[in-house]
C-alpha cells in the first residue's frame, strides 16, 4: 500500500496540460501511465523526491533485481561496455576538455575510462550514489551533488560547463523541460548536452509490453518518443545536432541525441 502522502500529482511535462489524458494498458499497481493529448507519456503520479532517495534509488533498482543468469551478466557487460564507449566517443567529439556535468550520474563509474582532462561535476537523487560519485569526482576536481536537479543546477554558476550527460537520467525527472531550461544557464556557449532515453517508439516496446527494457515503475517517470524528445528540447530551446537515423526507427530500444543551446 503506498501512502499518498509520499505521492506527487503533476501535470504533462511537455506541454503542462492534464486534461484528456489517456491511461494506458501498462502499469505496475498503483504506477501507472497516461498518453496525454500532445502524445507525451508520462506518470501523473510519481514517488515524491524525499523517497526516491532511499527506497527508490536508481542503483537499488538495479541490485534487487533477481538472480541473474551467467548468459544474461555476460550480455549486460558487453551492453555496458559498448554504452561507455558510445558515450566516451561522444563525449570527445563533441565536447571540448573542461568541467562536465553528469545529471543522474550514479555512483560515477562511468568517468574510469574518461580522460583527466575531463572534470566531472555530478548531480544524482540517490544518496548512496552521490557520496560515491562525490568520493571519486573531488578526486579529479569536480564534486557530486545529492538534490533535485531543478533545485542545484543554479549552484554551480554560469557559462561553466563544456558539456553535460544526460544518459538514462531524462526518463527519472519529474520536470525534464525544466532542468533542460535551467541547464543552458550553466553551459558554455560552444557545450554540447549528451542524451540518452530509451525509446517509447520502439516495436519491442509493443510485442514484450510491461516487460519491455524501457519500463521501470515508479523509476521511469517519462516514456520519449523520438517526436516527443524533439519537441521538448526545441521548445527547450536546444538546436540538435546530432540524432541517428538508426535512433528514429522502432527497431531501436534507446535514442542517444546530441544538443546545444540555441544561440
Ligand atoms: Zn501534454
Amino acid at each position: 500500500m503506498v501512502n499518498n502522502s509520499k505521492i506527487k500529482k503533476r501535470f504533462c511535462p511537455l506541454c503542462s496540460k492534464s486534461l484528456n489524458n489517456n491511461t494506458l494498458r501498462y502499469e505496475s499497481k498503483p504506477w501507472k501511465l497516461v498518453k496525454c493529448e500532445c502524445s507525451f507519456v508520462y506518470m501523473p503520479e510519481v514517488p515524491i523526491y524525499e523517497r526516491m532517495k532511499k527506497e527508490f534509488s536508481w542503483e537499488r533498482n538495479f541490485s534487487d533485481e533477481e538472480v541473474i543468469s551467467t548468459k544474461k551478466r555476460v550480455r549486460r557487460y558487453i551492453k555496458g561496455f559498448l554504452k561507455r564507449d558510445k558515450l566516451k566517443s561522444l563525449l570527445y567529439r563533441f565536447c571540448n576538455e573542461g568541467e562536465i556535468l553528469d545529471i543522474g550520474c550514479g555512483s560515477g563509474a562511468k568517468f574510469n575510462n574518461i580522460s583527466n582532462k575531463y572534470i566531472p561535476y555530478g548531480i544524482d537523487i540517490s544518496e548512496e550514489s552521490a557520496r560515491e560519485a562525490n568520493e571519486v569526482f573531488k578526486k579529479r576536481g569536480g564534486e557530486a551533488v545529492c538534490a533535485p536537479s531543478t533545485e542545484v543546477l543554479d549552484r554551480f554558476g554560469e557559462n561553466k560547463f563544456s558539456g553535460a550527460i544526460l544518459r538514462a537520467y531524462l526518463e527519472h525527472e519529474h520536470d525534464p523541460f525544466e532542468v533542460l531550461k535551467n541547464l543552458k544557464y550553466t553551459l558554455k556557449n560552444d557545450a554540447f548536452a549528451i542524451i540518452k532515453v530509451p525509446n517509447y517508439g520502439s516495436i519491442n516496446r509493443k510485442i514484450r509490453g510491461n516487460k519491455w527494457c524501457g519500463f521501470r515503475f515508479p523509476d521511469h517517470v517519462n516514456q520519449f518518443t523520438p517526436k516527443t524528445l524533439l519537441t521538448m528540447v526545441s521548445n527547450a530551446n536546444y538546436e540538435v545536432v546530432k540524432f541517428n537515423f538508426f535512433d528514429y526507427l522502432p527497431t531501436s530500444d534507446n535514442m542517444w541525441m546530441v544538443i546545444k543551446p540555441k544561440s
